[in-house]
């Protein structure tokens, strides 16, 4: 249990585990890793070819059989876990691609005592289902540093401002109460239902913007909290999606706060831990790490899934991921053309997250809460302090957006951009930083998406899709949670739901 607690943690495996036979007995055979990923790299070659009807291998003979596969050992699909063995529906197994459980949510150690997310961290009140989940899994969560000031900092001038005070940002309010009030006409459970939602849907949120907003200073703003929360401006959203995102998550107020928002606290110990605790008590037998699944093989009876180190049968199977991502798995038959449709245009946005560490959060000392709003310095347009509770050392957080310059795409130009970043807003200290990790999101090949700006038009044509199983085919991850969506919080919603989705059908046979 040690070594597999190890490996959930830290990606590494000493041995490589195969299933054998049809039970569900584990076999532990030291295969030459030359070998093994060799061996991977052929099936992987032949299994990611587009799909050609004929040219799909038949159905093999399982490895292991068990009553619910599910793809994606992240939130979603380890909660999903977890709730069917609740159900008393043990006879599951979570197929992970990577050689670590959590998905986007990847801890990295800073030193003995702290650790910062190279992935998700920020977790709110309005979000129970996280917060219960953890608690059940003894994970504790504190809240994060906004002591002091925060700072806007235009055309080389910083002000400070109450954190929230938004009076400094013109018209911002008239909007966002406009947005507020339009998003709660649209139905979270079908947001392509919505009154208008077509016109809405082909119309982008900075049209929107355009038409109604003529104060620059406010536009900035809300080009910020739309790079920052979808990783995308204004032109490239739907209006539709975008109400939808915001009724989603309460509104626009509560997805930007600190405070009683979507950025009020942290895990203690990162936010990894809820889904390494998840493996933990699922147990080895239950999650197989590093075999991505290259085809799903289904008819009216039963599923076969083929991943890189085991062919599992299964009654069920429950694909837990970013839509976009599953364009990676051969289907035989082939989806429905909506599902298709879905697959194939849900947007890939990739991520970059920097944390920069100091001997102390210097910036505490001249009032500073260290959280940035708004800035025109694009390396570093807004920010957090990311300190840990004891302030052992100082941790300043933030985004930049290389998409708005693109000689941040060089490694050298965007660290140095960054720190003359931090100093422009707090000092010299800043730029003698003693560690500086930055996390590429796009480097990972089963991952290359942190969010989903949703673009025109999609959600109207595919959306119905999202939620509809194929035969028993069912699928979960945030991006399908009516409720904060996007969010961790969403993430174990649609596990809870794609478990008693399947549980029931699995009972009801029983
Ligand atoms: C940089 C960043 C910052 C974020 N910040 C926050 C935040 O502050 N607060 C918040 O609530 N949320 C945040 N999020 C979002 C949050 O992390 C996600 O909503 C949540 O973790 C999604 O969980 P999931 O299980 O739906 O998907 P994932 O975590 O993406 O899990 C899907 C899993 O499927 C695996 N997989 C993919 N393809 C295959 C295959 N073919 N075979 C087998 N396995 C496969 C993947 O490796 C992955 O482990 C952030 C995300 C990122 C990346």
């Amino acid at each position: 249990m040690r070594d597999f607690l190890h490996q959930c943690l830290y990606g590494k495996i000493a041995k490589v585990k195969i299933f054998q036979g049809g039970s569900n007995r584990v076999d532990h055979r030291n295969i030459n890793r030359r070998t093994f990923l060799k061996l991977s790299t052929a099936i992987a070659a032949t299994t990611a070819l587009p799909f050609v009807p004929g040219c799909t291998p038949a159905r093999q003979e399982a490895d292991r059989t068990v009553d619910v596969a599910i793809i994606g050992a992240g939130l979603a699909g380890l909660t999903a876990a977890r709730q069917l063995v609740a159900q008393g529906i043990e006879s599951v197994l979570v197929i992970e691609a990577q050689d670590y459980v959590g998905g986007r949510l990847r801890d990295v150690q800073v030193n003995d005592t702290t650790i910062i997310e190279a992935g998700g961290q920020f977790i709110g009140p309005p979000q129970t289902r996280i917060l219960e989940l953890a608690a059940e899994l003894g994970v504790e969560t504190y809240r994060i540093f906004e002591e002091g000031d925060a700072v806007y900092h235009l055309d080389g001038d910083t002000t400070r401002f109450p954190p929230y005070d938004f009076a400094v940002f013109g018209e911002y309010d008239r909007i966002r109460l406009m947005l507020d009030g339009m998003a709660q006409t649209v139905p979270l459970g079908a947001p392509w239902n919505a009154p208008d939602a077509e016109m809405l849907d082909n119309m982008s949120f900075g049209d929107f913007l355009d038409a109604n907003l003529s104060d620059p200073i406010a536009r900035d703003l809300f080009d910020i909290i739309s790079f920052s929360i979808l990783n995308a401006f204004p032109p490239d959203l739907s209006l539709l999606y975008v109400l939808f995102f915001i009724h989603s998550c309460v509104d626009i107020n509560t997805l930007v706060a600190t405070e009683g928002g979507a950025q009020d606290s942290r895990f203690l110990g990162g936010a990894q831990l809820v889904p390494i605790r998840m493996a933990a008590e699922l147990g080895e037998e239950r999650v197989l790490l590093q075999s991505p699944v290259r085809s799903i093989h289904h008819d009216d009876t039963s599923i076969q899934i083929v991943s890189d180190r085991a062919v599992v049968d299964a009654q069920y199977a429950i694909v837990a991921m970013m839509p976009s991502i599953i364009r990676n798995i051969t289907f035989e038959p082939s989806l429905p053309d909506q599902r298709q449709g879905l697959i194939e245009n849900w947007p890939i946005s990739g991520d970059f997250k920097v944390n920069v560490v100091y001997e102390t959060p210097f910036w505490r000392e001249q009032g500073f809460s260290g959280f940035i709003g708004q800035s025109d310095r694009v390396a570093a347009s807004f920010g957090y302090d990311n300190s840990p509770p004891d302030a052992d050392v100082g941790i300043f957080v933030t985004w930049p957006n290389i998409g708005a310059d693109p000689s941040l795409a060089d490694p050298d130009n965007r660290r140095e951009a960054v720190l003359n970043s931090i100093a422009a807003y707090f000092g010299d200290q800043a730029l003698d930083p003693i560690d500086y990790l930055e996390h590429d999101w796009t480097d990972n090949e089963w991952i290359p998406a942190c969010v989903s700006p949703v673009g025109e038009g999609l959600l109207t044509q595919y959306g119905p899709a999202l939620l509809q199983p194929v035969g028993r085919i069912h699928w979960a991850g945030t991006e399908t949670s009516p409720i904060w969506n996007g969010y961790m919080e969403g993430a174990v919603r649609s596990g809870d739901r794609v478990a008693e989705e399947v549980a029931a059908l699995i009972l009801a046979n029983r």
